[in-house]
């Protein structure tokens, strides 16, 4: 059965065993499109028979066809999933944009793309994968050999955040297929369609029933706490908050379920004197305002080293107020709305307490007047403070929107003490051209990725996630399979 759509509202439904249906208790409730405030979809909210469902249907996917397929077809269908969404690119922008508000520039460009790419890139990981071997002496002279073995995990629930919706999940549901695991998707209640949408492509493709399924919700006394309770799953991996992460692991703890987390950050980026300016601003307007600051690495600490302090801010105001705020679907849009009106409280609660903090507001600061027709969206003003002391909530908490402080330093020791002043380790940006002050610098953040004249670019296999409260693990080629594969050890006396 296709996603049901009546006339009047596209219906997100659950997918559960390669069908879509409703919630077993009826309880819906309205996903809102953030550009306008209009309803995108009504969504059916998994209860606990829904995500009991979701799981047996994965476990009897890992006992049948999926469980006994041959790596090579499987990890055939899987590269066939990125041919798949890239065959309907479109309706995966449609509903990625009415869930998010984002540019479509921005989502064609990363979301999509790299959203189906994931399978690709993890199916041909998986090809290359191989174990260890040791041989080893033994007493009596004749050694022994071990060799490693490895046996997908089994069922493994996926819990997703709203900010990149499609690529974050397939970042996980990739791997997970690729090493032979079933899925059980809770997608952000922001965001649910394309995960949603994603259940059709399975079909489509021929990835047998169960291997895949979708339960839509909420997270405390709804499916995401249902997932996570149930024991049935046999690991955990969940993108969000540090303090949902905390939440899960309390779940996790019961059966002692694994864990992947990735988390929130604080991030810094460090501007020094000996920077080139142009490249640094145009890095930090992206840094610190791309996808309307909703992105885990973004930087919203900014130290800049005294010298260029003042030309530094009022290159990245004038860069800030040349920017578009406006529709996802015009051209020469640079930022959409926050994703919720939710979201944009919580942001706005910080844009007061900047400035009862002491903060000069450099620009920005508000809500725009998008017009009538948009008013009713979730728009808010990029905004730039500075002045704020070190232990000003805007300094030290992640806001997760359009804003940064700039603060200026004086020594490299003193950039380092204010980068790592925070719970959180997850990104950082340098920008210098002495190589040998990058070099020395980068290794003493404490983070999981350090960029040195560059942000957001990576290549896929290398290792991905956060220290201190910023993550457990790593994601990335080799580091996911880790995760999302068991493996034991056959030591075998010759
Ligand atoms: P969130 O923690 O509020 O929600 C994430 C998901 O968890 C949602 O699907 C939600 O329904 C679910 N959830 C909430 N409470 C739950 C519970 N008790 N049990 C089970 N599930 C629960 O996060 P968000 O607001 O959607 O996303 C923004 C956050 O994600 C930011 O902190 C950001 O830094 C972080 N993030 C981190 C990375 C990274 O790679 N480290 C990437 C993207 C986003």
């Amino acid at each position: 059965m296709d996603q049901v759509v009546d006339n009047k509202t596209q219906q997100t439904l659950n997918f559960v065993g390669g069908e879509y249906r409703p919630s077993s208790s009826n309880k819906t409730f309205e996903n809102i499109n953030p550009i306008d405030g209009s309803v995108a979809s009504i969504v059916h909210e998994a209860d606990k028979s829904d995500v009991d469902a979701a799981v047996k249907a994965a476990k009897a996917a890992m006992a049948g066809e999926w469980g006994k397929m041959p790596m090579a077809k499987r990890l055939d269908l899987i590269g066939k999933l990125a041919d798949g969404i890239n065959a309907r690119f479109d309706e995966f922008l449609a509903a990625e944009v009415a869930d998010t508000g984002k540019p479509n520039s921005l989502a064609s460009h990363i979301d999509i793309p790299r959203g189906a790419a994931n399978f690709q890139v993890f199916a041909d990981t998986m090809k290359s994968h191989h174990g260890e071997f040791f041989k080893m002496d033994t007493p009596d002279g004749t050694g022994a050999i071990n060799y490693t073995s490895e046996r997908p995990k089994g069922v493994i629930g996926v819990i997703c955040p709203w900010n990149l919706p499609l690529l974050l999940m397939t970042w996980k549901v990739g791997p997970a297929m690729a090493c032979g695991n079933a899925v059980v998707v809770k997608p952000s209640e922001e965001t649910p369609q394309t995960a949603t949408l994603l259940g059709e492509v399975m079909n489509e493709v021929g990835i047998p029933k169960g291997v895949y399924n979708v339960i839509n919700g909420f997270g405390p006394d709804s499916a995401g706490e249902y997932l996570t309770q149930h024991p049935d799953v046999d690991a955990i991996t969940f993108t969000g908050e540090t303090v949902t992460g905390e939440a899960i692991m309390k779940e996790a703890a019961v059966g002692m379920r694994d864990v992947s987390f990735e988390l929130g950050g604080k991030n810094a980026g460090l501007i020094f004197a000996d920077c080139d300016m142009d490249k640094a601003i145009e890095g930090t307007l992206r840094s610190a305002f791309a996808n309307c600051g909703q992105v885990c690495l973004n930087t919203e600490k900014l130290l800049v080293e005294r010298p260029i302090f003042d030309e530094f801010v009022t290159r990245l105001k004038e860069g800030v107020e040349n920017m578009k705020v406006g529709l996802p679907t015009d051209k020469d849009t640079d930022m959409g709305p926050l994703v919720s009106h939710g979201h944009r409280d919580k942001v706005l609660s910080y844009y007061e307490a900047a400035v009862k903090e002491g903060a000069t507001v450099v620009t920005g600061g508000g809500v725009p007047d998008m017009g009538e027709d948009l008013n009713g969206g979730a728009w808010i003003e990029p905004t730039i403070w500075t002045d704020l002391a070190d232990d000003a909530s805007p300094v030290t908490d992640e806001i997760f929107g359009p804003c940064c402080h700039i603060r200026p330093f004086d020594t490299e020791e003193e950039a380092i003490e204010l980068a790592n002043n925070t719970e959180y380790g997850l990104a950082t940006s340098i920008w210098t051209e002495n190589l040998t002050r990058a070099h020395r610098v980068a290794p003493q953040i404490d983070v999981g990725i350090t960029w040195v004249n560059c942000w957001f670019l990576r290549d896929l296999r290398t290792p991905f996630g956060g220290a201190k409260q910023s993550g457990i693990g790593r994601e990335g080629g080799e580091y996911s399979l880790e995760f999302y594969l068991e493996t034991s050890n056959i030591c075998v006396k010759l």
